[in-house]
């Protein structure tokens, strides 16, 4: 079975406000029990004291009793639960309750012992009776019987007022529950309605409309953060949907131009229209290689992005591995007469030989073919203890300022007429940021149209003894 985010939260705040006010109320009953018994069994000790003196009060001289007096003492103590037994020191009786109202006393008892029972049915109460003898100026004149439920009692009033707080904390569990539905729908209803239409936008995505963005608004940082990623995510694959459908087009453009001009040479030349002379078959071989280059490229491609994530690292000085790909460059160097400047630190790093190659070739050819005759182009390899950092800076076309945040792009070319002449299919940088994010490093490109490139790639060394 499953539950809505709604439905569980309002469950969630109903279940707390339940325990919390369930757990209330039982603490407070045992506490006010604990105290509440305290509270009477001293007051009765302070009553027997009080009924001690006043009767001792009544003594005048000779042996003789104020028995009016004992006797309104008597009755009041009755009616508070205590019965009396008043003697002289002889032993003779002056007041005794029981005589006095044999059916009140019974009665009186009687309710005492339910009143007990009706708050603890399996109450193990008894009759205490307490004897204080009656001092008179020294002398002692009588003696005095206080017979009460023990070890407490609740009278009318006291279990009264337990009973109204009792209900008092009924009442108010049952506010706090209400009042926990009404705050737990509404809390639950502002968190779960931003992510509803999350998921609405989601689904929208799921189905291919990828430029649907949530633009919600929360005060919660996940909903937010979870926002934030969907819009990345939609962007993401809105982007690699605008990168797929132009591999297309370009896969397609780079073939239809060599197909083309090779399907009408070879037509022409079967035809007998014209004679298939060296020039013409030159001219056709050329176009081969080109559309060899690029099924080359494509393969290129595909084996980088399928095996970018598994690295064969070794350790080695990356100054020897720059110095021996540049070399392979010498001769592209001096036929378009650009001066190679190579300044290199020696740099020991453990990566993976081969792919680092790759990344060397790729950005030192990109300056070769973006540099005009005449130009320069300077290597520099620096580091420190963590990082080795190969910056390649060439004085050559530039890329234009809206072209920079795409040349990692599979595919992207910044001037798509003047990248086929050079060949370029736009996947050198997209393999070459691969690699270098694959080993975890930083590439960087500042570049400004006609003045020149940099390209700054960061790595981090990973070598041990460092
Ligand atoms: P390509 O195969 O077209 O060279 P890359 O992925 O290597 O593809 O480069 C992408 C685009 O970035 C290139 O088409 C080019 O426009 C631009 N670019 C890369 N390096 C340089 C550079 N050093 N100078 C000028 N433009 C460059």
């Amino acid at each position: 079975m499953k539950y809505s985010l709604r439905t569980k939260l309002t469950i969630s705040y109903i279940l707390i406000a339940a325990v919390c006010v369930f757990l209330i109320s039982i603490i407070s009953n045992i506490y006010l029990d604990k105290y509440f018994q305290d509270y009477i069994i001293k007051s009765q000790a302070r009553k027997n004291s009080e009924i001690v003196a006043l009767v001792a009060q009544q003594y005048k001289t000779e042996g003789k009793w104020d028995n009016f007096s004992i006797q309104s003492i008597g009755i009041n103590a009755l009616e508070n639960g205590m019965i009396i037994k008043v003697q002289d020191a002889d032993g003779t009786v002056i007041w005794d309750a029981m005589k006095y109202n044999t059916a009140m006393c019974h009665n009186m008892m009687a309710n005492m012992e339910n009143n007990m029972y009706s708050r603890y049915p399996n109450w193990e109460g008894e009759y205490i009776k307490d004897s204080y003898p009656l001092v008179h100026k020294g002398d002692t004149v009588g003696n005095i019987e206080i017979i009460y439920y023990g070890p407490f009692y609740y009278t009318d009033s006291d279990l009264e007022f337990i009973n109204t707080l009792n209900r008092v904390f009924i009442g108010v569990g049952i506010l706090s529950l209400l009042l926990s539905i009404v705050i737990g729908a509404i809390i639950s209803r502002n968190i779960s309605k931003p992510i509803t239409r999350v998921i609405d936008r989601a689904h929208l995505i799921s189905q291919g409309h990828y430029s649907s963005r949530s633009n919600e608004e929360t005060d919660t940082k996940e909903i937010n953060e979870l926002i934030n990623s969907i819009n990345d995510l939609a962007q993401n694959l809105e982007s690699q949907e605008r990168l797929r459908k132009q591999l297309t087009a370009d896969v397609a453009h780079e073939l239809r131009t060599p197909l083309a001009t090779l399907q009408s040479h070879m037509e022409a030349m079967i035809d007998g229209i014209w004679e298939a002379d060296t020039e013409r078959l030159k001219s056709c071989h050329e176009e081969i290689l080109r559309l060899n280059r690029l099924v080359g490229d494509l393969g290129k491609l595909a084996k980088y992005e399928s095996s970018i994530l598994t690295l064969d690292k070794t350790e080695f000085d990356l100054k020897d591995l720059v110095t021996r790909v540049a070399g392979n460059f010498e001769r592209g160097f001096i036929s378009k007469n650009i001066e190679l400047i190579l300044r290199l630190d020696e740099q020991s790093i453990r990566a993976d030989k081969d792919k680092i190659s790759q990344m060397i070739v790729n950005l030192i050819s990109n300056a070769l073919k973006y540099t005009k005759t005449g130009g320069k182009v300077i290597i520099e390899l620096t580091g420190d203890k963590n990082k080795a950092e190969l910056t390649i800076i060439d004085n050559g076309i530039g890329i234009a300022e809206e072209d920079l945040p795409n040349i990692f792009e599979r595919f992207y070319r910044a001037d798509k007429s003047r990248n086929r002449l050079t060949g370029g299919a736009g996947i050198g940088l997209a393999i070459t940021k691969a690699i270098v994010e694959a080993h975890k490093g930083i590439i960087e490109v500042e570049s400004e149209i006609n003045v020149g490139t940099k390209l700054k790639v960061s790595l981090p060394k990973n070598n041990p003894m460092a």
